[in-house]
């Protein structure tokens, strides 16, 4: 199976070959068709098996087409456990976003405020955060949620062992709840379990 048979958009298949990829590994060749089905997810898939773009190409797909709402937030947005993780995942799709014309962008703990302020500000189609510093600027009227399509929690069971599970819920609160949201954990045991439960709806469960 290649690429070509995912129903993605030309200029990601070309960003595809740009990166180097020949066969989708086996987490994206499940888990792009269910997410382009517009399916919620979860996914147990550890690093190393093409997991970031298993979210990254059917997000970039998506955000191709016209909004399903008017206004200025994000479209789109990743929770991760550490700005390390933000930053592996701002690169994927930096790199396989490189022939859109999309905009995105970080707001990460331990990095200044004012850049993450006037990103906030623009209009945008993506952004990647870490629970806790998202959650200040929400405190602040910060963020704007109402157009936002696309929820994916990225390494989960991370993130609630860090103690973000009061910021995830409370960040997935403030998105409109006919929201898609894709659920990538190594477990799906104890917080992650509950955590689903409440933010996903009749979710296509894969374990790779
Ligand atoms: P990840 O599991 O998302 O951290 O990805 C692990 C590594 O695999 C990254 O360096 C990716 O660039 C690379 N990768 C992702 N998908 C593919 C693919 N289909 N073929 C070859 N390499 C890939």
């Amino acid at each position: 199976m290649s690429f070509d048979s995912l129903n993605l958009d030309p200029i990601l298949l070309r960003a595809v070959t740009r990166c180097g990829f020949d066969t989708p590994s086996d987490i994206q060749r499940e888990a792009i068709p269910l997410a382009l089905a517009g399916k919620d997810l979860m996914a147990s898939a550890q690093t190393g098996t093409g997991k970031t773009a298993a979210f990254v190409l059917p997000a970039l797909q998506r955000l191709l087409t016209p909004p399903a709402r008017a206004g200025r937030g994000p479209r789109v947005l990743v929770l991760t456990p550490t700005r390390e993780l933000a930053t592996q995942v701002s690169e994927a799709i930096g790199e396989l976003g490189r022939f859109t014309r999309l905009s995105g962008g970080a707001v990460v703990g331990g990095m200044p405020y004012p850049p993450q302020q006037r990103l906030l500000r623009q209009p945008l189609d993506l952004l990647v955060a870490t629970p806790g510093r998202l959650m200040d600027h929400m405190e602040r009227g910060r963020v704007d949620f109402s157009r936002l399509e696309l929820l994916v929690l990225d390494e989960a069971d991370r993130m609630l062992d860090m103690g973000f599970v009061d910021a995830v819920e409370r960040i997935a609160a403030a998105t409109p709840q006919d929201r898609q949201t894709l659920l990538f954990s190594a477990t799906f045991e104890g917080a992650v379990k509950r955590v689903a439960d409440r933010l996903l709806r009749e979710p296509v469960r894969l374990e790779m």
